[in-house]
């Protein structure tokens, strides 16, 4: 018998799994992803439950072992359950960098000037053991693994490429458009990433919530299209002389939940910051939650 290398378009095994977790933001759960069989790499490990770090292992047949730990951010739903899956595998962890790492300068400087953090989902205690650059690839169980950074959602979301499967975390999800809450949220920088991530064909985007997405180029392209409505919703807001970011918000998103009305209040915040440092909206005197905002 004669052994000869997977073909490279191969797939590795892939289980999914749900966390018990659902919310308005988080949708049905978190996702977690468990790619190969014998050594196996987990994408995202979730919250900290006990009961799900025991279905993943559960998940697990008989002499397979967790390899590698990767985050897509670190956002609390995704990575709070590291550390334990960490003591029950001894498996290193990776990701971009530790919370509130990959911030634009824009978003730094901003922060100088009193931008009051807006998400309260981070989990401040994460740091992956081994940081990922863009455009880095790993092989920890056999198939490679390319790392994409993918900053918008938060500064050190990353994207992680197996073929042409699409592992996205919260940045490109089917069921939602994703929260863009500055500083580490980034409207500019998450169109930028969506641009990218477009221009090359994907069979499958695996999100940090919901379903698998199965046409990935119409459904980016819907991503970056709700985002050109909203600044145009914007635009006609202030051309209608709303000057703050409640009534904006108010004006443009009629009829949501009030749950998610402090959510929406961040994406306007978002689109703001992001046509200010464009010059399409001037604030007075600076894009922050409290500012004036006018047209030029
Ligand atoms: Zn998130």
């Amino acid at each position: 018998m004669s052994l000869s290398p997977a073909p490279r378009d191969e797939k590795p095994m892939l289980r999914i799994l749900r966390a018990d977790n659902p919310s308005p933001m988080t949708h049905t759960g978190t996702m977690t992803y468990l790619l190969g069989d014998g050594e196996v790499v987990l994408i995202d490990p979730g919250p900290d439950l006990a009961n799900h770090a025991d279905a993943i292992l559960a998940a697990l047949e008989p002499g397979e072992r967790i390899v590698a730990l990767l985050a897509t951010h670190a956002h609390a739903d995704h990575v709070a359950g590291m550390a334990r899956l960490q003591a029950l595998t001894q498996a290193p962890s990776f990701g971009f960098g530790p919370s509130g790492s990959g911030r634009s300068a824009v978003m730094a400087g901003l922060v100088q000037q009193g931008l009051p953090g807006g998400d309260g989902g981070f989990d401040a205690t994460f740091a992956p053991d081994q940081r990922l650059v863009d455009g880095q690839i790993i092989c920890p169980a056999g198939f490679d693994i390319t790392a994409i950074h993918t900053p918008g959602h938060t500064g050190c979301s990353m994207s992680f490429a197996v073929g042409d499967w699409l592992f996205t975390g919260d940045l490109a999800m089917g069921w939602a458009s994703s929260l863009i809450s500055p500083p580490n949220g980034d409207m500019a920088t998450y169109l930028a990433s969506l641009a990218r991530l477009a221009r090359q064909d994907w069979s499958q985007l695996y999100p940090g919530h919901g379903e698998s997405v199965e046409d990935a180029s119409a459904r980016l392209a819907e991503l970056i299209r709700h985002r050109h409505d909203r600044e145009r919703q914007i635009l006609e807001a202030l051309a209608n002389g709303q000057t703050e970011i409640p009534s904006i918000t108010n004006a443009i998103y009629q009829g949501i939940p009030t749950g998610l009305s402090p959510a929406a209040s961040r994406n306007v915040l978002a689109h703001l910051i992001d046509l200010t440092a464009r010059g399409r909206v001037l604030a007075t005197p600076d894009p922050l939650p409290w500012a004036r905002f006018t047209l030029p």
